[in-house]
Formats: C-alpha cells, sequence, structure tokens
C-alpha cells in the first residue's frame, strides 16, 4: 500500500485564498487587520521567521507592524511594549517570537498579551481553555491547528480514534493533543521517558510526531492505513545539496509511506500550515473588533 500524500502547501494556498477574500471584505468597511511582531535580541533563525510572516502579511493586505527589542531588554520594557500593543486599535494581533533571551519570563511576557490579541494562542488563559471541557479558546495554536486541519481534509475519522502524539511541547505536542480530545479522539501523549515507544505507536490511528529527531519512527511503527503527520523540521547532511543538508521529519518517510494510508510530506506538510493559521487568527482578531 502506497500512502496518500496529504499536500500542506495546497491546503494552505486553499485557505490564503479564503483569508485574503476575507481581507477584502473587512477593507470594504474600513478595517484593515494588523499584526504587531515582536522580536527580542539577535537569534537568526527568529528573524527569519519573522521576516516571512511579515511577508505573508503583506501578501495579503495584513498589515504588520514590527518591534524589535535588543537581547539586554528588561522585562519591563517587553512587557511595557507589549501593553502598548494591547491599547493600539491598528493591532489585531500580537506575536512574541519565542524563544525570549534568557534571563526573560516568558510566561509573564505571554500573559501580558490580551487574550482577543493573542494570535499564538500561547496565552496561558487560552491554554487552560484548550485542556476544558465546554470552553473555547478565543485562538487556537498554529501548528497544531494546522494539523488538525491536514487530518480532517485528507478524511480521517478523529472521533473515537486511537491517536498517538510523540511530543509534548507547550507549542506542538501538548496543544496538538488537546485538541485531538476536543475532537474525541482517545490521545496518548508520548515523549522521551515513554516506554516502548515503538510499540504505542503501532497501537495507533492517527499519529503527530512533534519531536526533533530525524527520521526517529520508522515504517514498521506504523500501523497499516494509519494517518501520520510530521512535524519535526529536522536537517541531514546530504553532500548532493548545496547547502551540505536537507530537511527531513521525525518520520522515516520513505518506509512510512508503504505502510501509512496518509502523511504529510517534510517540506511540504505541516509547515505552510503554521504561517497561514497565523494570518487566519489576525484576520479572526479583526473580525472581532468588527462586530
Ligand atoms: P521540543 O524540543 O520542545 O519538544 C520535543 C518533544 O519530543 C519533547 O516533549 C520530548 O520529550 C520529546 N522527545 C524527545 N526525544 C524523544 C524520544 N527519544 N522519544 C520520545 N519523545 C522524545 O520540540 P518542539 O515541540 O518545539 O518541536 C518538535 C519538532 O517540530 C522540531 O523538529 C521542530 O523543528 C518542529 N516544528 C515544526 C513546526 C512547523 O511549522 N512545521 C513548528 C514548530 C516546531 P520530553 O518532554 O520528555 O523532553
Amino acid at each position: 500500500m502506497t500512502a496518500k500524500i496529504i499536500d500542506g502547501k495546497v491546503i494552505a494556498d486553499e485557505m490564503k485564498a479564503e483569508i485574503a477574500e476575507g481581507v477584502k471584505k473587512l477593507a470594504a468597511g474600513g478595517i484593515k487587520p494588523g499584526l504587531a511582531t515582536v522580536l527580542v535580541g539577535e537569534n537568526p533563525a527568529s528573524h527569519t521567521y519573522v521576516g516571512m510572516k511579515r511577508k505573508m502579511c503583506a501578501e495579503l493586505g495584513i498589515e504588520s507592524f514590527g518591534h524589535e527589542l535588543p537581547a539586554t531588554a528588561s522585562q519591563q520594557e517587553v512587557e511595557g511594549l507589549v501593553k502598548t500593543l494591547n491599547a493600539d486599535p491598528k493591532v489585531h494581533g500580537i506575536l512574541v517570537q519565542l524563544p525570549l533571551p534568557s534571563g526573560l519570563d516568558e510566561e509573564a511576557v505571554l500573559r501580558a498579551i490580551s487574550i482577543e490579541k493573542d494570535v499564538d494562542g500561547f496565552h496561558p488563559i487560552n491554554i487552560g481553555r484548550l485542556a476544558q471541557k465546554g470552553r473555547e479558546p478565543m485562538f487556537v495554536p498554529c501548528t497544531p491547528a494546522g494539523c488538525i486541519i491536514l487530518l480532517k481534509k485528507a478524511g480521517a475519522k478523529l472521533s473515537g480514534a486511537n491517536a498517538v502524539v510523540v511530543g509534548r511541547s507547550n507549542i506542538v505536542g501538548m496543544p496538538a493533543a488537546l485538541l485531538l480530545v476536543k475532537e474525541d479522539a482517545t490521545v496518548t501523549i508520548c515523549h522521551s521517558r515513554t516506554k516502548d515507544l515503538a510499540g504505542v505507536v503501532r497501537q495507533a490511528d492517527i499519529v503527530i510526531a512533534a519531536i526533533g529527531k530525524a527520521e526517529m519512527i520508522r515504517g514498521d511503527w506504523i500501523k497499516p492505513g494509519a494517518y501520520v503527520i510530521d512535524v519535526g523540521t529536522n536537517r541531514k547532511e546530504d553532500p548532493t545539496k548545496k547547502s551540505g543538508y536537507r530537511l527531513v521529519g521525525d518520520v522515516a518517510y520513505d518506509e512510512a509511506v508503504e505502510v501509512a494510508g496518509a502523511i504529510t510530506p517534510v517540506p511540504g506538510g505541516v509547515g505552510p500550515m503554521t504561517i497561514m493559521g497565523l494570518m487566519q487568527n489576525t484576520l479572526r482578531g479583526a473580525q472581532m473588533t468588527a462586530k
């Protein structure tokens, strides 16, 4: 059996067209969605990510307001900027690029963001609501939300499915597991202390891999017909590439594709969904102010 390939780029492009339509509708009412980005310090990867997000805003007609603070910025300065952005009516979403330089209290900064503008969905109240039955967060973290969209678009039946999430980080694994619970899946969360990981993954109708270890999940761990979402983005040496490396996921794709029912490639699976989730959340933030 060869798995159906879940093309994140195509699905993200569909979302992009819908978001562009939503932006146009708001513009007719005189509202332009605005995203403020807060970048603290000199982390090159963070600069690249913020640059990509702002470029996508420009493509969609979303205004972006870039704010940069030095790595030496104090807790008070970072929180002060967030509070100023909370009060700015042109800003509908605030994105504080993580990780913050050491010495800053990340949770306190995230807590300072107004939950109505928490487009990354990392405010403790939004995460708390995600974990509670009958409560809904204002915003859901973008990468996990993208995983669920990909599963649904691929035709996975989530209700009652046995889902295994490998990884329990605050930004991917844990919110992905909470979202699956909201979808009525029966969820097992695995991490570095899990015993017999292969045996647990073998029971899964749905696998979400968010580990950060190149090709760790092997093809013979996958239950035939399972839906596999690979969040991992890892560099693997490849002398045939000019850069000397290529990107691979946490799943051994060439093996898993022979067993799974459907699978996301890396790159071109979850990655394109993350940035589009942020755009969608920013649009929603602006739509809420229009009501
Ligand atoms: P973290 O490092 O924060 O979390 C990794 C998780 O994997 C932890 O829960 C850890 O367990 C678990 N883990 C580590 N080793 C093992 C092991 N041997 N067996 C089982 N579990 C293990 O990573 P992130 O969640 O931030 O990211 C995960 C991956 O997703 C990375 O490759 C990252 O680059 C990628 N990513 C991709 C995005 C996209 O848009 N495509 C967005 C965000 C991330 P423990 O808790 O016990 O330490």
